[in-house]
């Protein structure tokens, strides 16, 4: 199998690498290099103090004691020549480690040396770091030249950098100490964290890919971190949702199918009829064909239904927004079912003011409100009172249908809207209805951006209610 680079796990652990391998070369920098300038910095410092204490003796033409105390204090051998190459003083707290030893070999060719590099430069001082190799010492060389009234001096001193480099050696050696600790440290902790961090997501993709096989049973479990808790409570919804629309879809399915195939049977029944029994009885003959015009109509409405919500669902179709009156919009309405409230003996009230002007597409209302009463209508209850209300509240106007008949069960409420959904499963076709005129009523609102929504309990009755908003709000609204 070949090794993945961009995994989580490694990708943590490389990162924490990095980070730990930034952190120790600043160590590094920190302790080491930066150390050994600094502390070089501070020797030369020191070295040059115990030059200016030795000019002032010159000066005072007398070395007094403080020179030899400021130099075993510093840890500083030194000569003091005048201009001829006389050796005038020698101080010494270095002992054989001392560089300016006049008894070693080369002494006086050193000496010259240091006196040319003193005359060649421009400030008329150097500082350079020799080993010794005799005692295997970083050491500087420190040269100044000196120039009088009573002549010119020079003065060389010498001092060890021992301290330095023994400090150095011991950081060296913790560091790889604290190499190894660090390293061993970030890799536990990149590895618990990285594995934290994996074990979601891990858990996530298992159930995710059940999700894409069409199991919707999934459950993603939350985890520690805020994001996958959230991420794991969207994809939950996600699927219960995905899980709704899967059952509508076989609903839908199932009930077109069904709601087709009740008229076609009955029309191809009574077209065999007429060809084969009443084809010469007129009156049968008329009956007959009566049926198959009805169930004809029908399924014209039916495909008309159909074609509409799914113009809403695409936003193929716009709305013609106007200014009108949504009492007179009422009252049509029920004109227009007169015929099946008159059969139906049904007791209409209306409360309503006489005119309140609201903003909308008067015809896709009307059928919001023709399908909310044709629906109360249908499920009438025995007092068979039909109420509707137009509400003036101080923002919207509210438009209430109520009946006092089955109700709607709780756990139906949330669905009725969606397209076939159908509280008696058995599906049995309504004359009247397609099944989808809640759904259309449902997209009209949302087109038109108003709340609505269904109060009801079962065998109480049902408040179907939705809001407008005023284009002129009545002067008796607050
Ligand atoms: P249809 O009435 O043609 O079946 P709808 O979409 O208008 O289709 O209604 C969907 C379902 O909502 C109905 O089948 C019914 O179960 C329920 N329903 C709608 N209005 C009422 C009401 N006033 N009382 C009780 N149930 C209702």
């Amino acid at each position: 199998m070949k090794f993945d680079f961009r995994n989580i796990r490694f990708r943590t652990w490389l990162y924490f690498f990095t980070l730990m391998l930034g952190v120790l070369v600043m160590l590094w920098l920190m302790q080491i290099v930066l150390l050994s300038a600094y502390f070089k910095e501070m020797k030369i410092n020191q070295v040059k103090d115990v030059s200016v204490i030795i000019e002032d003796s010159i000066k005072e033409n007398r070395f007094s004691l403080k020179v030899q105390i400021s130099a075993v204090q510093n840890n500083v051998c030194g000569l003091v020549y005048n201009s001829k190459g006389k050796l005038l003083y020698q101080v010494d707290a270095l002992g054989l480690g001392c560089v300016l030893n006049s008894n070693a070999i080369g002494f006086t060719q050193k000496i010259e040396n240091y006196t040319n590099l003193v005359d060649e430069s421009s400030e008329g001082e150097f500082a350079l770091t020799v080993t010794n190799s005799v005692i295997q010492q970083d050491m500087i060389i420190y040269g100044r030249k000196l120039d009088l009234p009573l002549g010119s001096y020079y003065i060389f001193l010498n001092s060890s950098l021992l301290p330095i480099d023994s400090t150095i050696s011991i950081l060296q050696q913790q560091f790889i100490y604290v190499t190894i600790i660090v390293f061993i440290l970030f890799s536990i902790v990149s590895l618990i964290i990285s594995s934290r961090l994996s074990k979601p997501i891990i858990n996530l993709k298992k159930e995710t890919i059940k999700l894409a096989h069409g199991d919707y049973d999934v459950h993603f479990e939350s985890g520690e971190f805020t994001e996958f808790t959230e991420l794991a409570e969207t994809l939950n919804y996600t699927s219960g949702q995905l899980k709704k629309m899967d059952e509508l879809r076989k609903d839908l399915i199932a009930n077109v199918s069904h709601d087709i195939k009740t008229p076609l049977t009955m029309i191809k029944a009574y077209a065999e009829m007429i060809k084969d029994i009443s084809g010469e009885n007129k009156k049968k003959r008329e009956e007959h064909l009566d049926v198959i015009l009805d169930e004809v109509t029908h399924l014209d409405h039916l495909v008309q239904d159909m074609t509409q919500l799914s113009q809403f669902q695409s936003n193929a179709l716009t709305l013609q927004v106007k200014n009108f009156n949504v009492v007179d919009l009422v009252n049509e309405s029920l004109r227009l079912l007169n015929g099946l409230i008159q059969s139906e003996r049904i007791k209409v009230q209306v409360y309503s003011p006489n005119e309140v002007i609201v903003v909308g597409d008067p015809l896709k209302i009307k059928q919001v409100l023709i399908n909310f009463i044709n629906n109360a209508i249908k499920f009438i209850g025995k007092d068979k009172q039909l109420i509707i209300q137009i509400l003036c509240e101080p923002e919207v106007v509210r438009i209430e249908v109520i009946d006092h008949g089955i109700g709607i069960a709780e756990e139906d409420i949330a669905y009725i809207w969606d397209r076939y959904y159908k509280i008696d499963k058995h599906h049995h076709r309504n004359v009247a209805g397609t099944g989808l005129g809640l759904s259309i009523a449902s997209a009209i609102l949302k087109s038109h951006g108003y709340k609505y929504g269904v109060i009801s309990e079962l065998n109480q009755g049902s408040v179907f209610w939705f809001e407008m908003k005023y284009a002129k709000k009545p002067s008796h609204v607050l």
